[in-house]
């Protein structure tokens, strides 16, 4: 038996480690560069193991030895960054948060999480930041399990329970189911229960922390709760995002020192020149006029046209306003609806939205990619293709600059997230 197990070992040692480490080279007809935000023409990238080790107009000394990958007639990008996310939950048009949550178990909400996943990583969305509403660390769950291969889907960088006022999020279900409130959400009452809250979060292996400034209730966690909050995660180097959706919340947690606000649409140009004097970024989880008259009309509902025209109306001059104020704008989908396509590529709704609002391909991309790795401080790993960073590659056929909702959405034609390739078109 001794026997048997040495030579299984000294097996394993072998292929693990006898192995030359593959390597790609990648020619990109249009490649863009997401930190100088421009595009270039004709780059070759090299990828080894997981990583891209060089990027430059010259393949010489890489073509031997080389698994070649022509996507010269294509646009490649790093892949893309949703910043903010809802892997566990999926709410049914007309029906309350709740009813997900009584429908189906854990075990349920993780196997549809990972298919969501799957569903990013194959429109080439290779990171995303999970935001809550996953049940009792569920999105840590599911994270590890990609992580070890056992999902195929887009990294997850997740914030455990949100931590919240009393009640949750969601007010109502306090009223109506008891026990669920404390099951999805972290609540606090005082700055010491904040301040453990953040603990807990960080002992069950979160990447960042979520507030909900203030819930559906009106009820807020007070200055001095956020304040807590902000320095204790600093302190153990997470970052805090806020839910904050009118002006003097945001303006609070703002001053609070969070990192983020998430949604911000009640946000006045005094909170907005305060944000960018800060560095606090701005996620504008925003959808296009078609992007949601699809999601509407899939589930039946009686919104109307000129009902989601004046919300995107809102949405897009808020945005417009935050652009001109120069705060960083991230991208972030906030998709947790049931949608006519694949959920991945609805998700890209959002960024369609920026195109709308009149934000340039350019600065809509970095929004996706390297501005969402900056302020997660993971510039020099995630959304940049280039040397010593993750080799996470999206190509879409066509020219993405010149025609993006219809390349965007149809043509994604190569992934690979962590030098793996998940995806390659070819035709
Ligand atoms: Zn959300």
């Amino acid at each position: 038996m001794r026997a048997i197990l040495f030579f299984f070992a000294a097996f394993l040692f072998q292929t693990t480690f006898g192995q030359q480490p593959t390597r790609y080279l990648i020619k990109a007809g249009k490649f863009f560069d997401s930190e100088k935000k421009q595009f270039l023409r004709d780059q070759y990238i090299v990828v080894e193991g997981d990583k891209v080790v060089k990027v430059g107009k010259s393949a010489d000394g890489f073509k031997a030895n080389s698994q070649f990958i022509d996507l010269s007639s294509a646009t490649v990008i790093p892949g893309l960054i949703d910043s903010h996310t809802h892997f566990l939950f999926m709410q049914k048009s007309g029906t309350p948060m709740e009813t997900d949550l009584i429908e189906n178990s854990d075990a349920d909400r993780l196997l549809r999480g990972g298919s969501i996943a799957q569903s990013f990583l194959e429109a080439g969305i290779t990171t995303v930041k999970d935001l809550g509403n996953s049940g009792p660390y569920l999105d840590v769950v599911l994270r590890n399990a990609i992580r070890k291969g056992w999902v195929k889907g887009a990294r997850m960088l997740v914030s455990g329970p949100i931590i919240s006022p009393p009640n949750g999020q969601f007010g109502k279900l306090a009223y109506l189911h008891k026990t669920l409130p404390a099951r999805e959400y972290s609540i606090v009452r005082t700055v010491d229960e904040a301040r453990s809250a953040v603990n807990e979060h960080i002992v069950n292996g979160v990447d960042l922390i979520k507030i909900c400034a203030t819930n559906d209730n009106g009820l807020v966690l007070s200055p001095e709760q956020m304040r807590a909050i902000v320095e204790v995660a600093h302190q153990n180097g997470l970052k805090v995002t806020a839910h904050a959706t009118y002006d003097e919340i945001i303006r609070d947690a703002v001053q609070a020192g969070v990192d983020g606000i998430e949604h911000g649409y009640g946000i006045s140009d005094s909170t907005l020149r305060l944000m960018a004097q800060k560095g606090t970024y701005l996620v504008p989880t925003d959808g296009s006029f078609e992007g949601y008259k699809g999601i509407v009309e899939f589930a039946k509902s009686n919104i109307t046209d000129d009902d989601i025209r004046s919300f995107v109306a809102t949405t897009k001059e808020r945005l417009v306003r935050a652009v001109k104020a120069g705060v960083k704008i991230v991208y972030g989908s906030d998709l947790y609806l049931y949608t006519p396509r694949a959920i991945g590529l609805e998700a890209k709704n959002t960024l369609v939205s920026y195109v709308d609002a009149g934000l340039p391909v350019a600065d809509v991309l970095q929004a996706g990619t390297y501005q969402a790795a900056v302020v997660m401080g993971k510039q020099k790993e995630l959304g940049v293709i280039k040397e010593g960073a993750l080799a996470d590659i999206v190509a879409f056929s066509g020219d993405l600059e010149k025609d993006f909702k219809e390349v965007i959405y149809n043509r994604v034609q190569f992934v690979m997230k962590d030098g793996v390739v998940y995806k390659h078109v070819t035709r």
